[in-house]
This record gives structure tokens, C-alpha cells and sequence, in this order.
């Protein structure tokens, strides 16, 4: 398609139809022609996008004008059945199928992706209406790199999720890339060896970016659940927008700032949380951050804790993470203090595998 419409472009100096690309593409691929179809209003899309970002000003944005190895396979309902072992069926082609070996209730649409391997991504109605929340708690969360949630109800119920695995995934991962940036420095630029290790570190990060995007999917659900348990209909979550901008000279506090986590993981656990909390009718609200993770919940002095337990002047102890999480819900409502019961969990017994 693109080097069609380039062609096209170069003899008309106009845009190919749409229809056009269809009629002359159809049959010249082993491809459902509902596909074809969906990808050229793929391609037709795109163009339109990048001519209004043009006609505003932005030079930068460029034409679909790379041919690719391998493009996303998109399936309309259409081309999505069941086999006779109640399996999916995708059409390819006339007569050509992809037979897979699960089924999914009241699936939509699908789409293969290739990211370092093939990959079904789809779409599925859940059939949940309106859902309604079970009570009227609620529950503050501080998101973190020791733990990934530490999290306690206004009743003072404390669930800790570790993220011993999530660190022990990336420890794995920055081993691997530190070991292959060392290795690549002394090979010839597009040698075979150069690219063998490029595609080594792809692999690599495919499968450590799997292996988190499960383990906190993992760790979400786990917190969900809690969530319904405790008869939750409201979760506070702490917002770290912009705090984590690491500047040269912000470098010698990374040893503090090792607490908290990346811009992405947190944006990453945020987005799962919002939308299995959605599930359930359980509202997301986000306050900002600031001084939760210092103020003793019983006399609000503030000072810095070190160690594992936030332990104050006035003779308060509790667990640091806790402190945050209590502080953090306190933000948006005001709760006379309880007895805290705090609950340990890791997300998933996983094993970090090596490639
Ligand atoms: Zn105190």
C-alpha cells in the first residue's frame, strides 16, 4: 500500500482512493479481504491524521513511508468463528484459517501483533452493566519499588504487596544490557555479531516487559480483590506526576528515590488498577503526593524515616509504606486514626527465568 500510493503520487499528484488500493491489492494476498480492508482504512486514517498535523505546522510529522517486515493482522467479527472443537478460527484467506487452541467469550476483535514474537490481541465484551460497588470504604495507596502497593481502608486494614520479583526481574535485565553493551562496543558496526546482539537485547526486553506487564497485572488483581473484600467504593491514589525527573544533579538522591518507582511502572500499575477497579464500580481518585510519606499520622510532625518502620518522637510505629498509604487517603477525606492489621502478600509465586 504505501509503495503503491507513492507511485501513484509521483504519476497523478494525488492521493490514491481508498477504494482504489482495495480493488488493486484484492486477491494478491493470502489475506481475508475483510482484513485488506481494515488495514487500508488503517493506512487511509493514518494519511488523513498526518495531512491535519501538517496544515497545523508540524514538519515533523511524516507519511506512512516505510515498507514494513511485518504488519499487525487485524480480524473484523466476521472473520473471527469457532471451530468444532469450540476453539477460535480466524480467516486468512479463502479456505485458509488459524486454528488456536482456546476460545473467548463474546470476542470482538482481534488482531495478530508481532513484538519480538506473534501476538493475538483482542477485544471481548464483558457484559458488565453499570456495576455497583459493595460498600462504603474506602482506601489510600502508595505505589513503590520495595512494594509495589502498600495500600490500608479508612477501618485500618493494610494489604503490602511485595515487588521483590518486579526488582529482581529488572536487576536481570539491566545485567543482560549492561553484559551486551559492553560486548557490542568491541564489534563492527553491522557486523554478525553486532547484529546478533542487537536482536539478543530485543529479545531480552520483550520478555522481561512481558514477564512485569503479568506480574502486575498479577499484583492489580490481587489488590482489586482486596478491594471488593473490604467492601471498597473509592480508591486514592497517590499522584507522582512530574516528581521523577532525574537530572544530573538529582542524581545523588537516587539512593532515597530508589522508594519510588518509574514514571512508566507507575503509570503502568495506574491504568491497571483504573480499569479493574472500573469492574467492579469502584472509583480511582488521585491527590498529590507531597510530605505523605513524612507526616506521623498521629501528631503530624514531619520528619524523614529510615529503615523499614516509620517510628516517631511522640512514640507512633508503624510500617513506612503504611504511613504513605494513610496519609495519601487522609488527603482527600479526614479519618480519626485506628489500629492499624496489616496484611503481606507477594503478587505470584514466578520465577525469574533466564533466557
Ligand atoms: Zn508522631
Amino acid at each position: 500500500m504505501v509503495s503503491l500510493s507513492k507511485e501513484y503520487y509521483f504519476e497523478h499528484k494525488q492521493w490514491i482512493k481508498k477504494n482504489d488500493i482495495q480493488k488493486i491489492i484484492k486477491g494478491k494476498y493470502n489475506l481475508h479481504s475483510q482484513t485488506i480492508q481494515a488495514i487500508s482504512d488503517k493506512f487511509d486514517a493514518n494519511r488523513k491524521t498526518i495531512s491535519e498535523l501538517r496544515k497545523k505546522g508540524n514538519t515533523k510529522a511524516k507519511y506512512p513511508y516505510k515498507t514494513k517486515k511485518f504488519y499487525i493482522i487485524p480480524f473484523k467479527a466476521s472473520a473471527i468463528n469457532i471451530n468444532a472443537k469450540g476453539n477460535l478460527k480466524l480467516s486468512m484467506s479463502k479456505g485458509r484459517y488459524l486454528e488456536l487452541d482456546f476460545n473467548i467469550e463474546n470476542i470482538k476483535t482481534a488482531e495478530i501483533v508481532w513484538r519480538n514474537g506473534y501476538y493475538l490481541y483482542y477485544t471481548f465484551d464483558d457484559g458488565i452493566i453499570n456495576p455497583t460497588p459493595q460498600g462504603n470504604n474506602t482506601v489510600g495507596v502508595d505505589l513503590g519499588e520495595i512494594h509495589s502497593i502498600a495500600s490500608i481502608t479508612n477501618e485500618g486494614i493494610g494489604l503490602i504487596i511485595s515487588n521483590r520479583e518486579g526488582r529482581s526481574i529488572k536487576q536481570f535485565r539491566n545485567k543482560m544490557y549492561a553484559y551486551i553493551s559492553k560486548r557490542l562496543s568491541r564489534c563492527k558496526k553491522g557486523s554478525r555479531q553486532y547484529k546478533r546482539l542487537w536482536k539478543l537485547k530485543n529479545t531480552i526486553r520483550t520478555k522481561t516487559d512481558n514477564q512485569l506487564i503479568n506480574l502486575y497485572h498479577q499484583t492489580t488483581r490481587k489488590f482489586i480483590n482486596f478491594c471488593v473484600e473490604q467492601q471498597v467504593c473509592e480508591i486514592v491514589l497517590g499522584d507522582i506526576k512530574g516528581i521523577e525527573k532525574n537530572t544530573k544533579k538529582k542524581k545523588r538522591l537516587n539512593r532515597i528515590n530508589r522508594q519510588k518507582i518509574s514514571q512508566m511502572e507507575y503509570g503502568r500499575i495506574k491504568d491497571y488498577i483504573k480499569y479493574k477497579a472500573k469492574e467492579k464500580g469502584i472509583e480511582v481518585k488521585l491527590v498529590k503526593e507531597n510530605y505523605t510519606s513524612q507526616t506521623c499520622p498521629k501528631c503530624s510532625k514531619k520528619h524523614k524515616p529510615t529503615g523499614r518502620t516509620y517510628s516517631c518522637t511522640c512514640g507512633y510505629k508503624t510500617h513506612r509504606d503504611i504511613v504513605g498509604a494513610w496519609n495519601i487517603l487522609n488527603k482527600k477525606h479526614k479519618y480519626n486514626l485506628v489500629n492499624f492489621s496489616i496484611n503481606h502478600k507477594q503478587p505470584i509465586n514466578l520465577k525469574v527465568s533466564t533466557i
